[in-house]
């Protein structure tokens, strides 16, 4: 990979697209005996206090306890908190990221002091949050290549079924060490390159605006997220067998997709259309009682949103009937009727004050001028970062993830719902949904594809 990890963290640079990025993140240690510098790094951060180590049982077993010694070498006791899946969802042993869980550190905190979070997603985005609310920092001991979280500033957390993200910060260090990152299941490291494959439509889509909508683009951003794609790509034998190494380079790709949303200030870069039917699915999961992994779901979606690009890059603006395009849109009302059937209960933590204005002049958009002239840059830029349907394919078989909705437990209708209303996600980020949509031809892909 060009970019190296370890460097970018503590930078700060004037890019070549006119903005300067900054990288919060103080400490990024990849590597056997990374957690032995954890003491060192909090002595250097200024890290006083009681350490609190939130982990789950596995978590402390393969990594937390070795912090928890380290941490007492230098003559500091910590305190630990070890979370407890405690609900009604499949798989049962799951922690999830809920109200009970978060309740448990809070009883565990010490007056002052860092967290540190030893876990994958669940772990970090409760710990994540707590430490933002609490005003400290927190240190992240990545344990499995699953998911692209550990650089990030959100936190997705359960209140009853639904997944809301809240507002949080990066953590002040990352560590991960290959030989912990190889206990975890197999099937971890399977979601974590799901993750990764869905920035090929994340980079797709954000080019597609650019020309579009001439929304804001940055190379060097752009560079960073292909790199982290094309190592993934590269490294799918090794990471089929769950060899070490492989599995920290797919942990250093996730961290450094999250390091690509700190530069750039959001998750635009990582995040397109593909994010947006896994977000849905897991909503509907939910209401269902079904968990499944976060990359498992993004694979899929991947998949999907590859044979949309398919379908619309085929497409002949010019020769469209735009006058008779404009004329089968919805009108807002029905519009609205449909999108709220299809996220049924849900609706009402989706729709925000300003929707209505926004989707009102999003129906009324001039698709065919909006592209007129740009095709040509669209065929030959768009696709880049594109895989084939049958390439993906492959890899999900080669990973052993699921390879059809139906496998993942995705409905039927869940599936057309998310290809239909999926986009209202994030309304706001314009993705191949959107132009799909505005060419009129979302109706046959569903036909077609579910
Ligand atoms: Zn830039
Ligand atoms: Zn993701």
């Amino acid at each position: 990979m060009a970019w190296k990890l370890e460097d970018l963290a503590d930078s700060e640079f004037a890019c070549e697209c006119g903005r300067v990025h900054k990288v919060p993140i103080k400490r990024i240690r990849m590597g056997e005996g990374a957690l032995d510098y954890i003491a060192k790094d909090m002595a250097e951060l200024g890290l006083t206090g009681t350490p609190l180590i939130v982990a789950d049982e596995t978590t402390y077993d393969i990594a937390g306890s070795k912090v928890e010694q380290i941490i007492q070498e230098i003559g500091v006791s910590p305190r630990k908190v070890i979370l407890r899946p405690h609900h009604n969802l499949k798989p049962s042993s799951w922690v999830l990221p809920n109200e009970q869980s978060l309740g448990e550190v809070l009883l565990r905190l010490p007056d002052k002091g860092p967290l540190i979070a030893v876990g994958s997603g669940t772990i970090n985005d409760i710990t994540r949050f707590i430490a933002s609310k609490t005003n400290r920092s927190f240190l992240s001991v990545a344990t499995a290549a699953s998911m692209d979280g550990y650089a990030s500033t959100v936190a997705p957390l359960l209140t009853g079924s639904f997944k809301r993200t809240y507002p949080a910060g990066s953590p002040i260090a990352i560590y991960a060490e290959p030989n912990i990152l190889a206990t975890a299941p197999l099937e971890m490291a399977g979601a974590g390159f799901g993750d990764l494959l869905g920035k090929s439509i994340a980079l797709a889509d954000w080019r597609l605006s650019h020309i579009i909508n001439d929304e804001y683009y940055c190379p060097t951003i752009a560079a960073v997220v292909e790199d982290v794609l094309a190592a993934a790509l590269a490294d799918v034998n090794a990471l089929a067998v769950g060899n070490p190494d492989a599995l920290l380079r797919l942990t250093e790709g996730l961290v450094l997709s999250g390091v690509a949303i700190l530069m750039f200030g959001d998750s635009r870069p990582v995040s397109g259309a593909e994010h947006e039917l896994a977000h849905f699915w897991e909503i509907k999961g939910l209401a269902h009682g079904r968990l499944f992994y976060h990359g498992d779901k993004v694979a899929i979606g991947t998949l999907f949103m590859t044979r949309l690009y398919e379908n619309v890059l085929a497409l002949e603006p010019a020769s469209i009937d735009w006058a008779r395009v404009y004329a089968q849109r919805p009108s807002l009302d029905t519009y609205q009727q449909v999108v709220q059937q299809d996220f049924g209960k849900a609706w009402d933590e989706v729709h925000s004050p300003s929707w209505e204005t926004t989707k009102q002049a999003e129906l009324k958009r001039p698709t065919g001028e909006l592209l007129y002239g740009k095709w040509d840059r669209i065929q030959h830029i768009v696709p880049k970062s594109l895989l084939t349907a049958e390439e993906i394919v492959a890899h999900l078989a080669k990973l052993g993830i699921p390879k059809t909705p139906a496998k993942l437990g995705i409905q039927k209708e869940w599936l057309m719902a998310s290809i239909r209303s999926g986009k209202e996600m994030k309304p706001h980020r314009y993705t191949i949904l959107d132009l799909a949509d505005e060419m009129g031809c979302l109706d046959a892909v569903i036909e077609q594809y579910c």
